[in-house]
């Protein structure tokens, strides 16, 4: 199958289903740069001067990100990248991501930062799991590593969070609140937050299939290796269930986005709905009395 761009004639290396297009590997990184392009304007994610912390994990979302933001940007000298790593301490998974992680930080020129639960919190996402608390270990490792990820970046004078969230990604939190009827997490989604660092999610508008797609293409090695807590997430499941949707209804994560866009006009803003408090025990900016991550240090006393 030829790619359906006018005039092009290269073959086809993928059928997105949702738009009726088959396109070339140069109409596709092109159409994949296009939506990164489009999602940062629409969201003014970038400003003058900005210095941005790019989450890096080492797997394939974050390393495209990376290797997007230092492609789209080179000409634009008044920016600054830097990449910060977290290593939540699970046995088997994190260290072989992390020096993907690294490496391609040295490859790019991109200063790397690394930052350990071990250090920063005195435990390891592996220990916390072993105690069998009810919730699964994401929710844990959510909570903390943004904890780390939003400290650290202020700390080195970051004015933006760069996450490699997708498409998909998205799609599920928005259906995870949903489900649970969760209408502040649903407005914070779409809300910036003063007292935190903002937070960029340039992937936003790609399905995460065609991250994977561009990562390989850019030659990004492929990890196999895969959290071994995934699968005990809430979020496994809605994913699951997406995916076929998707499978069967071409565009369905595509509408739920666009649903959700519709809907969050008739929210409560994010920052107007929620007054910020201190952090009792750290003094950082929380919704409650006592942070997230500070309540869970304490349950693991
Ligand atoms: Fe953490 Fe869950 Fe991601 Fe594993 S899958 S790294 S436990 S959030
Ligand atoms: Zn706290």
């Amino acid at each position: 199958m030829n790619c359906s761009k006018r005039s092009c004639s290269n073959s086809a290396i993928i059928h997105q289903r949702y738009s009726g297009l088959h396109l070339c590997d140069v109409h596709f990184i092109e159409d994949v740069e296009r939506k990164v392009k489009r999602e940062m304007r629409k969201q003014l994610m970038v400003e003058r001067g900005d210095t941005i912390a790019v989450a890096l994990s080492g797997g394939k979302d974050s390393s495209a990100l990376l290797l997007m933001l230092t492609r789209l940007f080179h000409n634009r000298p008044d920016l600054t990248f830097f990449a910060i790593a977290v290593d939540e301490g699970i046995h088997g998974f994190r260290a072989v991501t992390l020096a993907h992680a690294e490496q391609l930080a040295n490859q790019l020129g991109v200063d790397f930062f690394r930052y350990s639960f071990t250090e920063e919190f005195g435990v390891t996402l592996d220990q916390i799991a072993a105690r069998g608390f009810e919730q699964a270990p994401c929710t844990f490792c959510g909570v903390l590593r943004r904890k780390l990820l939003d400290r650290k970046a202020k700390q080195l004078g970051a004015t933006k969070v760069a996450t490699a969230h997708n498409l998909d990604d998205e799609v599920q939190t928005i259906m995870i609140n949903y489900l649970r009827g969760d209408l502040q997490r649903l407005a914070r989604l779409n809300g910036r937050r003063e007292e935190f660092v903002p937070r960029i999610k340039p992937l936003r508008d790609v399905p995460e299939k065609e991250i994977a797609l561009y990562a390989f293409l850019a030659g990004i090695p492929i990890i196999t290796a895969s959290c071994p807590y995934a699968a005990r997430s809430f979020r496994f499941s809605v994913k699951g269930m997406l995916n076929e949707l998707e499978r069967k209804h071409p565009g369905t994560k595509y509408s739920v986005m666009r649903g959700y866009q519709r809907l969050a006009e008739f929210l409560p803003h994010a920052e107007s709905s929620q007054r910020l408090l201190r952090c009792e025990r750290c003094g950082d900016a929380s919704a409650t009395r006592i942070c997230k991550a500070c309540a869970i240090l304490e349950r693991m006393q």
